[in-house]
């Protein structure tokens, strides 16, 4: 958990590969999705386009879909999931059903203010979907494949405030959801991002 710019993508895909757990990652299926121009894709494209969250039926059915799968069996780690209180009560039912409970809730904690400075540096490449920021790849290019670097639709600045409203009307209750089940963990995500990974892993 977190708000947009906080580090959730970057920490999840480290945190996964240590713990050889799968990564799931609502916010790059529906990207993946709206690239492979899919009845989804077309569907969340207009909802993410403007900032908005796409509706719970749709990500809810994702995950279930998701959880199903092979490699899931053996532990999974969630990213951009839930957002909603909706979406947090329909993970507990399908966990419950599955006799898998949630073993913690990390939530990676910024200021606002670094948190839009990240967003509005960070650049995507369009070929493999790697986040970088533009600080660190100067060239434009993205350094595993050299596909060209371009910025979210949804991190410009308008759409981001967007974001940020919707993070603390939908999303923040859910922390209480976790905080009241005595799962959340409150991580300082300030500092690079070994620096945070290092608090992360010592959390888990
Ligand atoms: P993210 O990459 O996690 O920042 O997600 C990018 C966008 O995908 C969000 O701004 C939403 O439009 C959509 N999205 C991702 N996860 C969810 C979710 N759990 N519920 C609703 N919309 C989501």
């Amino acid at each position: 958990m977190g708000t947009p710019g906080a580090g959730k993508g970057t920490q999840a895909k480290l945190l996964a590969d240590r713990f050889g757990a799968s990564h799931i990652s609502t916010g790059d299926v529906l990207r993946d999705a709206v690239r492979g121009g899919s009845p989804l894709g077309l569907e969340a494209k207009r909802y993410m386009e403007q900032g908005l969250l796409v509706p719970d039926d749709v990500v809810i059915g994702i995950v279930a879909e998701r959880l199903d799968a092979a490699d899931c069996q053996g532990g999974f780690l969630l990213d951009g999931f839930p957002r909603t209180v909706a979406q947090a009560k329909a993970l507990d039912a399908l966990l419950a059903r599955r006799g898998q409970p949630l073993g913690g809730v990390l939530l990676i904690a910024l200021p606002r203010e670094e948190a839009l400075g990240r967003l509005a540096g960070r650049r995507v490449c369009a070929q493999c979907g790697a986040m970088s920021q533009a600080t660190v790849a100067p060239t434009g290019r993205c350094d595993r494949c050299g596909g060209r670097l371009v910025q979210r639709a949804d991190d410009r600045e308008e759409t981001v405030r967007h974001r940020m409203e919707i993070y603390e009307r939908e999303t923040a209750p859910v922390l209480e959801h976790y905080r009241a089940a005595g799962l959340l963990r409150e991580i300082d995500g300030t500092g690079s991002r070994e620096d945070v990974f290092q608090r992360v892993a010592a959390s888990v």
